[in-house]
């Protein structure tokens, strides 16, 4: 588990240059992530994925927009879905933007995993002991709107099968 002093660790990011060049001023004694950290990732991403098309959810992660962020680490955060569908309702994203689930390469499997990880995490602390959804949607026929790859968490009331 995180320390609760990372947990409220503050973060000012400054400026997307090229895609996401994040260069972030950390008040937190141990920051989660640093600058260097986030060049590399944003590098990484660019030479897996191509050049990168920004989404809302780019805007999250550099806080150049305000989101309800429920929980955050160096390699993704979760945030209130801004219109639920459900009493809970939170987005697991991961800091690399990754565009959609079908797109993802075999060694991603690592941070599919702890994206997976804390959904389940931030589900418990969601207090969603009875259960809950979770569902990524891809591409046109999985009515995917943002594309920046994303977990929802839904729970807090019953939910019916099949989805529509
Ligand atoms: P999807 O249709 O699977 O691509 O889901 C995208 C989700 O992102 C939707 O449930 C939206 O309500 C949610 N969403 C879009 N913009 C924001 C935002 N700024 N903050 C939080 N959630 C958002």
């Amino acid at each position: 588990m995180y320390s609760r002093q990372l947990l409220r660790t503050r973060f000012v990011w400054t400026g997307t240059t090229h895609f996401n060049r994040l260069h972030r001023v950390c008040r937190a004694e141990r920051p989660l992530c640093t600058k260097s950290d986030e060049v590399r990732l944003a590098e990484e991403a660019s030479r897996r994925y191509g050049p990168p098309a920004p989404t809302i959810f780019s805007k999250v992660i550099d806080k150049s927009i305000p989101a309800d962020v429920i929980y955050e680490d160096e390699k993704c955060l979760a945030f209130r879905d801004i219109s639920p569908q459900a009493p809970v309702h939170f987005l697991v994203i991961p800091r690399i933007p990754i565009p959609r689930i079908s797109e993802v390469k075999d060694d991603d499997a690592e941070l599919l995993g702890h994206l997976l990880v804390v959904a389940k995490n931030v589900a418990k602390q969601e207090s969603l002991d009875e259960g809950y959804r979770v569902v990524i949607n891809d591409g046109k026929h999985g009515a995917q709107s943002v594309y920046h790859l994303h977990i929802h968490v839904l729970g807090g009331r019953q939910m019916t099968w099949p989805p529509g």
